[in-house]
């Protein structure tokens, strides 16, 4: 058997391992460190725009500390995009608040600004104002930042960006993580730079990266014996994590271009193929990393279904997987208010998501190419 082709795997740039051996060296073993603040010092410089950058555990703990920060508590409800990973939505949750689920818009594949102002208006009709908007750019593409911060401005609700997908991607040339009043980055072992498992919680204002650094270390109070008059969290980014997380940052431009190399194999294995329509920027404003490249697929005019390809790809030991599953189609959330109309739950039936490592090479290609030829 050849081996496994994976959608997205880790790939080291080769100087990770320096900065985990130092961490060793110096004995710095810990959820704090040099790698710590040089890692974040690495992504303020990278985002720019004044970004203050607080290294966590996971973009899960980011987005929980975010939804503390901006006072979102029990009862409240948070808007959030329906078409995304869950660990968007869990937090909510976490807060004893209730998401209340937005539709995709067929450009982006990322919020709809007119859902989104729908439902704002209705839920404040109903006696209560949303207290957040958390917007995820998918699969590296980023949302309509102009129109959603619009929305958001006029009704005076903040934005979470969620950025876990789109670390390297850019709108109107400003790096997204750079958008939301506080965003959020991802570097699980899938995301387009790794340090096995960690996140981090962006934005421009001091007291908000101070006071999440204050909740993801226990919320210790100022004394010599522990003291606390907050709950705080476990959420800190080790030292050892850190330093892959540098290493990572010297190649992240480099491996963004790889996997925008696999988008474009895409589209001209596909160009002449009717029916297949793989996902790009809708106008020269986006620019997206493309952490994963998708196809949709109209099968009246294919004649063939994703799933098609999913197992076709399958039986050579090479890995497609269907589009996010709509947060509004989940059991857990069955319950919860949804807003559109069925363009999530359109793109969730006819696509699919294809091989997309930065560390995919020719003779995985010809592998991929292979079983695609046949559906083309
Ligand atoms: C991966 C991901 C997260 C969560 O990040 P973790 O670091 O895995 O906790 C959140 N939102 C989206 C859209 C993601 O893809």
């Amino acid at each position: 058997m050849n081996p496994k082709i994976y959608l997205s795997s880790p790939h080291m740039g080769g100087t990770e391992r320096s900065y985990v051996t130092e961490a060793f060296d110096t004995n710095w073993i810990a959820p704090l460190g040099p790698n710590v603040n040089g890692f974040e010092e690495s992504l303020e410089n990278y985002l720019g725009n004044d970004s203050l950058v607080a290294a966590l555990s996971s973009g899960t703990a980011a987005l929980h500390l975010a939804l503390i920060l901006l006072g979102v508590k029990n009862g409240d409800e948070v808007l959030c995009q329906t078409m995304t990973f869950s660990a968007s939505a869990n937090p909510i949750v976490y807060q004893g608040a209730t998401p209340i689920f937005i539709d995709s818009e067929e450009d982006t594949w990322n919020l709809c600004p007119i859902h989104l102002e729908e439902a704002i208006k209705d839920r404040i009709s109903k006696g209560k104002k949303p207290k957040a908007i958390i917007a995820v750019h998918l699969y590296g593409m980023p949302y309509k930042i102009d129109k959603i911060t619009t929305i958001s401005e006029k009704y005076e609700i903040p934005i979470i960006e969620d950025s876990a997908e789109a670390l390297g991607s850019t709108y109107k040339n400003k790096k997204c993580g750079t958008f939301g009043d506080i965003s959020i980055l991802s570097f699980n072992g899938n995301k387009i730079i790794t340090t096995s498992g960690g996140g981090a919680l962006v934005s421009k204002d001091s007291k908000i990266k101070e006071k999440a650094i204050f909740l993801a270390t226990q919320a210790r109070d100022q004394a010599p014996h522990y003291q606390h008059s907050e709950i705080g969290y476990n959420y800190r980014l080790s030292n050892i994590c850190a330093g892959i997380g540098r290493g990572q940052m010297e190649v992240l431009d480099t491996h963004v271009g790889f996997r925008r190399t696999m988008n474009q194999f895409y589209k001209d294995l596909f160009s002449k193929t009717e029916g297949v329509s793989v996902f790009t920027e809708l106008s020269k404003d986006f620019f997206s990393n493309h952490w994963l490249s998708c196809i949709t697929i109209d099968s009246k005019v294919a004649n063939f279904t994703p799933d098609d390809i999913r197992l076709a790809l399958g039986k050579e030991n090479i890995e497609a997987r269907p589009l996010w599953k709509p947060m509004h189609l989940q059991p857990v959330f069955k319950n919860a208010p949804y807003y559109g109309a069925e363009i999530s739950e359109n793109l969730f039936k006819n696509g699919l998501c294809l091989p997309s490592g930065s560390n995919l090479e020719s003779i995985d290609r010809k592998r991929i190419t292979k079983v695609l030829l046949k559906f083309t």
